[in-house]
């Protein structure tokens, strides 16, 4: 059991190692890498047309989450072991040059924060005004390349954080589908999650067979360009039947937790749930995450309807 342990940790730290702004202690807690091959799916809910790949990237500019290196083993075991996807796990921004990005079916944004399409600002700081000038010609080819991408009709996955990131790309908040404005609701609040009313056969989210979830993580609040009626929403928040808090901030009481969205001839798929360690070994989310994903990829055929 040891070894089988040891070896995708290993695999994935030195992968951290390669990126240029993760910190080189990150590993999920402990137990969490056989918690998560507990609750993995034991089958893809569509067989992939070919073999797949997603790029699970998770740089940050701003906030980093300390599960998401409990995501990344998530998401790259979901992937071996339902044979849906290879996760390729890695925050090299040269994946998303204009050429480099077609090797990919989809790309994942997991927890990134802030702009994460240029060089992180500590290295920023120390480049001379030449460097600074071809970063930014670097990003504003990254960033068209990232548009192009999805509207030719390839995928996008957001999880948790990829809603507080790039708020000076505004095309990016419009392809997401809003930005993240607080969190009224922390780590520890107990929170109730709804299936969006009419939504409980929706390929998306047949796993809570209608069921709502109860637990404890922290609810994103998002902006505009947030609005029910230009996505699919998926999973909602329950505000009566979560725990009180201050903070809330909209009006119309649209707390959207899961959508899906038609970008140009692409696909967006996004879960705001992803906080907390214990998101990334319940099965039920796993599940979820594993339909999003393979719809976004293009096997998994879902109505999504929307303004
Ligand atoms: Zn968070």
């Amino acid at each position: 059991m040891k070894t089988k342990i040891l070896v995708p940790l290993a695999l994935l730290s030195a992968l951290v190692v390669l990126s240029s702004n993760s910190p080189r202690t990150e590993a999920p807690p402990a137990g969490a890498w056989e918690k998560i091959t507990n609750a993995l799916p034991a089958q893809a809910w569509a067989k992939p047309q070919k073999s797949r790949k997603l790029l699970v990237f998770s740089a940050t500019a701003g906030f980093r989450h300390a599960s998401i290196a409990t995501g990344k083993v998530a998401l790259t075991e979901l992937g071996k072991k339902t044979g849906a996807f290879e996760a390729v796990v890695s925050d090299d921004l040269a994946h998303f040059e204009p050429q480099a990005i077609q090797q990919f079916d989809a790309i994942c944004f997991l927890s990134t924060t802030q702009d994460v399409l240029s060089p992180h600002p500590e290295v920023l700081k120390k480049m001379s005004d030449d460097e600074k000038k071809i970063a930014t010609e670097t990003t504003v080819r990254l960033r068209k390349s990232l548009m192009n991408f999805i509207e030719s009709g390839k995928g996008f996955v957001g999880i948790h954080a990829a809603t507080d990131t790039l708020y000076n790309m505004p095309e990016y908040g419009r392809m997401i589908g809003g930005y993240f404005d607080g969190h009224p609701w922390n780590a520890g609040t107990q929170v109730q999650i709804d299936v969006e009313k009419g939504l409980e056969k929706h390929p998306l989210t047949q796993m809570f067979q209608g069921q709502s979830m109860n637990f404890k993580e922290e609810i994103y609040q998002h902006k505009d360009p947030y609005s029910s009626k230009t996505q699919q929403v998926l999973l909602r928040l329950n505000v009566e039947k979560s725990g009180q808090v201050g903070g809330m901030k909209r009006q119309d009481g649209d707390y959207g937790v899961a959508w899906a969205r038609l970008h140009g001839k692409g696909r967006v798929f996004y879960c705001s749930l992803g906080h907390n360690h214990e998101i990334y070994w319940n099965e039920k989310i796993l599940s979820h995450y594993l339909a999003g994903i393979q719809w976004a990829i293009g096997d998994l055929a879902a109505k999504v309807e929307h303004e």
